[in-house]
Order: C-alpha cells, then sequence, then structure tokens
C-alpha cells in the first residue's frame, strides 16, 4: 500500500525526523489562504499524487507571492501525472537547499533483510546515478537481531558525511527511520532529498513510504491512511464478491470458472491478436447473481467492446449456466456482444437453450475466441 507525501511526512515528524510545516489543499484558492498561514515568503507547492517523479512533471514549484501560489496551484492541480489526476496539493514552507541526498531502507528480497540505501548524489536524478554510476549507491545489510543501535547509525552516517554536525544529525534521522519503518510493517521508507540547508540543518523535503499489504491487518492507523485509485475500488468489488480479479488493459472482458481456464482464455485471446481487458475467476456453481455481479464488473471498464464467457462445466451442469446466464441477462441493461462457449456435463443441452437469444453460442475455445477478437475490432 502506498500513501501520499503529506501523510509519510505525518509519520516522520511524529517520529521526530525533521520536515517543514506544510498545508495541504484541495483547490487553488484554499492554496492562496494557506499561503497566510505560512512564515516564509517563499514557499513551495507539491502535487500529491501516488507516485514519483513529479518534479520532473512540474508537480513541484516555487512559489515567491500569493499571484505566484494561485497561479501554480491552478496548473499543478489540472496535471494528471503518470495517469495520476492530480486532486490535492500541499503548500510548504520552502527550503533553503545547500545540498541533496538519498537514504531508504527497503526489504531486499536477495539478502532477505532490511537493506539501507545511502547517496550523496540524491534528488531528482537518483535513477539515472542507479543506472550509470551504481558505486555511488551504498547499500548496508540491517542485521534484524541487532537493529539500529548508535555505533552502526554513526558508522553508517560517517559514510556520508565528515562534518560531525551532519554526522550526528544523520545518524538520529537513520535510527528513526528505521524504527519508524519496523514500528509500521514498511516496505520502503525513503527520503529523496534529504538536505542540508543554508541553516547547516538536515531535513527531508520528501518522504515517499509503502507497507506490506498482508500485515495491514496489525496496522490499523496505517490502514485509516489507504486511498484507493479507481482500480484498486473494483479490485476491492471483485474481492468483496469473492472474485478473483486483476484489471489488464485490453477490450474483451473475461468471465471463467477456474483460474487454469481463465488464463488459457486469456493465452488464447493473445494468440488470436486481441487483447484481453482482464483475468477473471468467478469460480463454480450457476447462480445468475454471480453472472449478474460479473457483468457488472466488467462493464465499469470503459475499454471492453465484447464479452467472452468460458465456462466448463464439471459438477455445474451447462444447462444450469445456460439458464443462469439466461436469468442474469434478464436483469442486465447491455447490448454488448457477448459469446459463450460452454462445455461439460449437458453441453448441447445448454447450447440449444442459448441459440437464438442474445447470446453468440460456440463449440470450441478457438471459435469463441475468434468471434470474440472479431467483434472488438
Ligand atoms: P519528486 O520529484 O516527486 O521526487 O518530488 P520532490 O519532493 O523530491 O521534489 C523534487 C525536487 O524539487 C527536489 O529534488 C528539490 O530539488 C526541489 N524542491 C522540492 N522542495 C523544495 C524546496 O522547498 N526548496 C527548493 N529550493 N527546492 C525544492
Ligand atoms: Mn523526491
Amino acid at each position: 500500500m502506498k500513501i501520499h507525501e503529506y501523510q509519510a511526512k505525518d509519520l516522520f515528524s511524529s517520529y521526530g525526523i525533521p520536515v517543514k510545516k506544510y498545508i495541504l489543499c484541495h483547490g487553488a484558492n484554499e492554496a492562496v489562504t494557506a499561503y497566510d498561514e505560512l512564515i516564509t515568503d517563499l514557499v513551495v507547492v507539491k502535487a500529491q499524487v501516488l507516485t514519483g517523479g513529479r518534479g520532473k512533471a512540474g508537480g513541484v514549484k516555487l512559489a515567491k507571492n500569493k499571484d505566484e501560489t494561485l497561479h501554480h496551484a491552478k496548473n499543478i492541480l489540472a496535471l494528471t501525472i503518470k495517469d495520476y489526476p492530480v486532486t490535492k496539493i500541499i503548500l510548504s514552507e520552502s527550503v533553503d537547499i545547500k545540498s541533496e541526498y538519498y537514504v531508504s531502507f527497503i526489504i531486499d528480497r536477495n539478502s532477505k533483510s532490511v537493506v539501507l540505501m545511502m547517496s550523496t548524489e540524491g534528488g531528482m536524478e537518483i535513477e539515472e546515478v542507479a543506472a550509470e554510476t551504481p558505486e555511488k549507491i551504498h547499500k548496508f545489510v540491517i542485521d534484524p537481531l541487532i537493529g539500529m543501535p548508535d555505533y552502526l547509525a554513526r558508522k553508517y552516517a560517517f559514510v556520508m558525511f565528515d562534518n560531525p554536525a551532519y554526522v550526528n544529525q544523520m545518524a538520529a534521522i537513520l535510527q528513526k527511520l528505521y524504527k519508524l519503518f519496523i514500528d509500521t510493517d514498511a516496505s520502503l521508507a525513503e527520503i529523496n532529498p534529504l538536505v542540508v540547508t543554508g541553516e547547516e540543518e538536515l531535513l527531508a523535503v520528501d518522504a515517499k513510504m509503502t507497507f506490506d499489504d498482508n500485515a495491514l491487518y496489525r496496522q490499523p492507523d496505517i490502514l485509516s491512511l489507504f486511498e484507493p485509485t479507481e482500480d484498486e475500488k473494483v479490485e476491492a468489488y471483485a474481492k468483496e464478491k469473492g472474485f478473483s480479479f486483476v484489471h489488464l488493459d485490453g477490450k474483451i472482458g473475461c468471465m471463467v470458472n477456474g483460474a487454469g481456464l481463465a488464463m488459457a482464455t486469456m493465452d488464447m485471446i493473445k494468440l488470436y491478436g486481441g487483447t484481453p481487458a482482464n483475468f477473471l475467476d468467478i469460480g463454480g456453481s450457476s447462480n445468475p447473481n454471480k453472472v449478474i455481479d460479473a457483468m457488472k464488473l466488467l462493464l465499469k471498464d470503459p475499454k471492453v467492446k465484447v464479452v467472452l464467457i468460458n465456462i466448463f462445466g464439471g459438477i455445474t451442469r451447462c444447462d444450469d449456466v445456460a439458464s443462469g446466464l439466461l436469468t442474469a441477462f434478464e436483469q442486465l441493461n447491455t447490448d454488448i456482444p457477448v459469446i459463450v462457449r460452454l462445455t461439460g456435463t449437458n453441453e448441447k443441452e445448454g447450447r440449444n437453450m442459448l441459440r437464438g437469444t442474445r447470446f453468440k453460442v460456440a463449440e470450441t475455445m478457438g471459435e469463441a475466441t475468434r468471434m470474440a477478437v472479431d467483434a472488438s475490432k
């Protein structure tokens, strides 16, 4: 689970990691009002979206006065950054930045440990640093039984700084960030950039945290920060209905019983030159309500041009499935083409019930897939 910068900064603050005051705003006029509440004239307007690279996308701007604040707030609120529309911004006291550093704790699968990553080359180009000069990124595996005691924090702080004043501040930040990481079952806690200010202070200018989804059951405070994206809302609906669902980007909505058959269906669609809109395993049974819920789920996606229903009737008989489909579609208001492939127990009876209705009936998987791919074009 991801959270916004402002939410991560609240966590930083509560653990004593220094950050500048910010005010969260949902509109440009709110930002103008917020301007008066900050003590500095120079402020920074920042998009709050669940993705990085905001600076490069024009989502971070300095403003010297109210006019500039209004101007940048309006522009930033009109942006969409990597598919995330900006709906809120923060206004923060600007920092006089002398130099930018990178520091993070991350779960590393290779060492099966928490790893501390640090670089003196922090800021917006950190990806390039990692790709071109990886030796400039220092990595230290943290022993879970030792954690981050004073002596280790100082040792790591010295990797970054010579000046004892900075080392002391850095060591404290490392200990606090590590404690926050462990306490919240985080999978990433990142400060990029951590900066040295004109007043010789270390400060987190950005804050990024992600959390282990499997630990959220014991992290109610973290879970309360969850803001689902549109995709995640759809996935939550699917989960609530007991479906196994993954949204993809194609045009053919798939409704299948069984995970293996659902995978095979997607493979066939690709083979015939089409694109699946989703993976959906609705499980067994011919319950019409299930079909209705599944169709509602598929029709939420405006890209879906055709629906392919691929059912293997084993314990559930195909004639039951067919009557479930007929009942379900009496209640559904859609004229989207629906192709049905039924196989297994009583398949002939099932197919006969569907012939001459709104459904297009196929006998084999290949035939059904070809019909779906044609209809999607
Ligand atoms: P990101 O691009 O999404 O990682 O957003 P950041 O919060 O890291 O901001 C990007 C860059 O904007 C930073 O690396 C800084 O160089 C710059 N920046 C952010 N806040 C301030 C500020 O308060 N003052 C100054 N001078 N620059 C800032
Ligand atoms: Mn950043």
